[in-house]
């Protein structure tokens, strides 16, 4: 029999274990790729305890300190990342070169993100008072996350928390908690005991965090449903909490664009990491008069891509991350071939051994606007192609949603693009661009998408307390 791994968990400095364990799936190959720890209600005590001692001398440690400490974790991220990335696509499925890519982006955004300082505003000094407005850590912050970027999303908040002078107990997607297990370990070379714990565990877990009330601030990434379970968790112990949800993003095409340079943008934009993205365009309006002309170039080049393991040599995308949503999507397209709606290009081949959760690229051809396949967050490969005459009846369109994540129009009129995309009820909104953020940029759900900001300025001050002072000079 296969010797399969196992990884502890992370707690104090050092490697935790527990009795129960949890199985991690390749998504690809179905296989078990490793096991790790299945935490109880004690071992969250453990962590949540172990974080809070760590608090009291972390927040002591000046800034640039712990700005140091986030640069040398980079370092030890960027040393490893052939180790890393081969355990990202074992456990998440997408393709070697996207995880490599994941992972040095995290790197990169600690190195970007440890620039930051928290500021001290000086609201008044007269000769009489001196007023400023000081940012105090916050105290124990547990971050949850997803399965779409184990390893971007959860550093986003550890890093972030940390430089603010919290300390962290991370609780990552039980379906993807290997790199960042491997990370964490790494980590415990650079910061002092406690200031970054891991814990694993099951759905069960999450509540117990929520609710737990040694910890005083949640930064949750993951569905809006669970959002709201998540928010009302957090209410009995008065937790601040972060929540990064759902999006349902548009994407405008006007019909003065180049083809040739638009279709493979909008096709990444849509398709990259299989759909999986929060911020991954979800309904493609096309302007009438380039409809036909665009919905064609986009089936031809989807047609072209790769789909298969992605430790497959030349493979562009994976597969779904796991069973369930796997199950979700499939129930999606078999939703809208219920409906009738028509599919443009249905004949992308898969691997062949009947292994993987593999759902092929599936473009619909312009279902009506209360198609499922339109109002829901599919979170795979399918991607509903809409036709549209006029702006003000675009934008509408649009904004006919719960979701306001992101969204990006496409043209060569600037003003046009711009005066649309100001339109957009969402956090983020680019002109000719797709799924570019920078660690200086706020990212914020608006309505059903999320409550806070996580990255940028505001993301930082979100892990603090403002603290006004006032000097009287006088005695
Ligand atoms: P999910 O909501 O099912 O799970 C997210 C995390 O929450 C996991 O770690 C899970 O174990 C945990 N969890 C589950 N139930 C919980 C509970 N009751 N209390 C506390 N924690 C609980 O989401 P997912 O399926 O892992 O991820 C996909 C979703 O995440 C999509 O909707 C996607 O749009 C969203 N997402 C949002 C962003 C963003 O920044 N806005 C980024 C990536 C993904």
């Amino acid at each position: 029999m296969k010797n399969i791994p196992y990884l502890p968990m992370i707690v104090d400095g050092r490697p935790y274990d527990t009795d129960q364990r949890l199985q991690v799936i390749n998504p690809a190959t179905e296989d078990v790729v490793a096991v790790v720890p299945r935490a109880t209600r004690e071992d969250l005590d453990a962590a949540v305890e172990s974080s809070r001692i760590a608090f009291a001398s972390w927040r002591m440690v000046p800034m640039e300190v712990r700005q140091q400490a986030v640069v040398a974790l980079a370092d030890a991220i960027t040393d490893h990342v052939e180790m890393l990335a081969k355990l990202l696509v074992a456990e998440q499925g997408k393709p070697l070169a996207d995880a490599k890519e994941e992972i040095l982006n995290s790197a990169i955004m600690c190195r970007l993100a440890a620039t930051m300082t928290l500021p001290v505003t000086v609201l008044e000094d007269t000769s009489e008072r001196r007023v400023e407005v000081r940012h105090l850590p916050l105290g124990v912050v547990a971050a949850i996350s997803p399965w779409n970027f184990p390893v971007f999303l959860p550093l986003w908040k550890v890093v972030y928390a940390i430089l603010a002078g919290n300390t962290v107990v991370l609780k990552p997607s039980p379906y993807t908690p290997l790199t960042m297990l491997k990370i964490c370990a790494l980590a415990q070379g650079i910061l002092p005991p406690g200031v970054f714990n891991i814990v694993t565990g099951d759905d069960e877990l999450g509540p117990w965090v929520t609710e737990h009330p040694g910890i005083d601030r949640i930064s949750f990434t993951g569905s809006t449903a669970t959002g709201r379970k998540v928010m009302a968790g957090a209410s009995a112990t008065l937790k601040r909490v972060t929540l990064e949800l759902g999006g349902n993003d548009a994407a405008i095409v006007l019909d003065d664009v180049d083809l040739d340079v638009v279709v493979p943008r909008i096709f990444w934009a849509a398709f990259s990491n299989n759909g999986q993205i929060c911020m991954a365009a979800k309904r493609i309006y096309v302007q009438d008069g380039i409809y036909e002309r665009f919905r064609d170039a986009l089936a031809a080049y989807a047609r072209q891509i790769r789909i298969g393991d992605g430790m497959t040599e030349g493979v562009q995308l994976g597969p779904i991350q796991n069973r369930p949503q796997y199950e979700r999507v499939k129930a999606l397209i078999e939703d809208a071939k219920m409906q009738g709606l028509t599919f443009v290009n249905w004949d992308a081949p898969l691997p062949s051994d009947g292994k993987g959760y593999f759902i092929p690229i599936t473009i619909v051809d312009n279902p009506p606007d209360d198609a499922r396949v339109v109002t829901e967050e599919a979170f795979g490969p399918v991607l509903p192609l809409l036709r549209f005459t006029t702006d003000e009846e675009v934008i509408e369109r649009v904004n006919d949603t719960a979701y306001g994540l992101a969204g990006s129009v496409w043209t060569k009129d600037i003003q046009r693009g711009r005066a649309l995309a100001e339109k957009f009820e969402a956090g983020v909104v680019w002109v000719n661009e797709a799924l570019y953020l920078t660690p200086f940029m706020p990212f914020c759900g608006h309505k059903d998408s999320g409550i806070g900001v996580e990255g940028g300025m505001e993301g930082l001050l979100e892990y603090t307390n403002p603290q006004s002072l006032v000097i009287r000079k006088s005695a």
